[in-house]
């Protein structure tokens, strides 16, 4: 049987980051996955000449210059620059709020003007917020709630606002400028030509298995390597033992339209409760509507999005922040502890909501300390 010093579970990009720097330092790896693609969550899928986004939107954004001078070693980013629009019963409104906003929504021309209706509104809100309805009237006031928010995060949530804790909504960012960038961040895009091309570059050379799933044969792979860097979800990994991690879910709904242009952004909000859907991504505007020859594409993908429940089973999302999961959590993570060779990392092993250059300063981290 092959000996390799590291089996790294998962092609995502903490997996694929440690496989690559492991490699660079001499250690001899395999990286296994049990999806028969690489990549993980990031990874877009080639249709019609458009990258689409499979498991949902990612923008990579990043104000951390050590992770962004590593990733682009494998990448070129182009200069997408998120700025999401809102569709309120066909009413348009730039997000995050800012004086495009305010001025659709109001009529208001100066920064002096729009503060002071914000201010205004807020003060129908006396004393403490009950509800996340009361906590967002009181940081944005009730056009802003009842056009933008309260819609959109009762379907997030499948709940009425006013039974959501004010917690959930601790700021409400409000620009008083003309700037609709959403990330605000100093490096921002889209890596050119997709992401699994991206994650190809960064595994180039090294071994990968796909449709492998760790779980079902861990003895045998467990006898493969040294060590194991698992990037699978901590409660499977103890099967469930103490119970599951709750998770909320996202269903996409994929179309291709015979038409260029469907909604002429990427990302459109529907804020109103009647819509089903939370946004509709329309993939080919991450990429300026262009293929890789810089060609107008002719097609459109759009992806519908809903908030769902998460059951056992279903692709994990989110992971839930709240009391009851944390609480589990760290039962998980010391039984984790006591685990001999092996790393459990990543957005499911460390059930943690992880954006990609986190993910990614995360995995240069441990790589530092564990490959001497
Ligand atoms: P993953 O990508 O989940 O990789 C884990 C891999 O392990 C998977 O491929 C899985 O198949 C494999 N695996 C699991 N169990 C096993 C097993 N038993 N055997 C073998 N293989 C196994 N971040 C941003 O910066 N910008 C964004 O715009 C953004 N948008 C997001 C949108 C959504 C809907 C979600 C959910 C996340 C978003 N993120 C975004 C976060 C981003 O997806 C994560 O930071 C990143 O994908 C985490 O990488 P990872 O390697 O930790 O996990």
């Amino acid at each position: 049987m092959e000996n390799y010093d590291y089996l790294i579970v998962g092609s995502g990009l903490y997996g694929s980051i440690f496989a690559r720097e492991a490699t660079d330092k001499g250690y001899k790896c395999l990286v296994i996955d049990k999806r028969d693609n690489v990549g993980g969550n990031i990874y877009t899928e080639k249709v019609e000449g458009i990258n689409v986004h499979k498991y949902g939107a990612h923008i990579f954004h990043t104000n951390n210059q050590k992770v962004w001078d590593y990733i682009t070693q494998y990448a070129t980013f182009n200069r997408f620059t998120n700025s999401p629009v809102a569709n309120y019963k066909g009413e348009l409104y730039s997000l995050p709020f800012n004086m495009y906003t305010f001025n659709k929504m109001w009529g208001v021309v100066t920064p002096e003007e729009a503060a002071a209706k914000i201010e205004e509104q807020r003060k129908e809100i006396k004393g403490e917020p009950h509800n996340l309805e009361e906590q967002a009237i009181s940081l944005v006031g009730r056009d802003i709630y009842e056009k933008l928010i309260k819609g959109y995060t009762e379907k997030q949530w499948g709940r009425d606002c006013k039974d959501l804790p004010s917690f959930i909504i601790k700021r409400l960012p409000v620009r008083l400028t003309f700037d609709n960038n959403y990330f605000n961040a100093l490096y921002q895009g889209i890596p050119v030509g997709g992401y699994t091309k991206m994650i190809e570059n960064i595994l180039e050379g090294i071994e990968v298995r796909l449709n492998e799933d760790y779980l079902e044969k861990k003895h045998e792979y467990d006898a493969m390597a040294t060590k194991v860097v698992y990037t699978g979800a901590i409660d499977a990994y103890f099967n469930y033992s103490l119970g599951n991690l709750e998770y909320r879910s996202v269903r996409f709904e994929n179309e291709i339209l015979d038409k260029p242009n469907f909604q002429g952004n990427a990302a459109v909000n529907y804020t109103d409760c009647e819509t089903p859907w939370t946004r509709i991504i329309e993939h080919k505007w991450f990429e300026f509507g262009k293929d890789e020859y810089g060609n107008d594409l002719p097609k459109t993908i759009i992806s519908r999005e809903y908030s769902s429940e998460w059951n056992p089973g279903d692709e994990p999302y989110y992971p839930v922040n709240d009391e009851k999961n944390g609480v589990l959590y760290k039962k998980y993570r010391a039984l984790a502890d006591k685990e001999k060779n092996i790393i459990f990392g990543g957005r499911l092993g460390e059930y943690k909501y992880y954006d990609m250059d986190a993910v990614i300063a995360s995995a240069l981290h441990i790589a530092e300390s564990e490959l001497k």
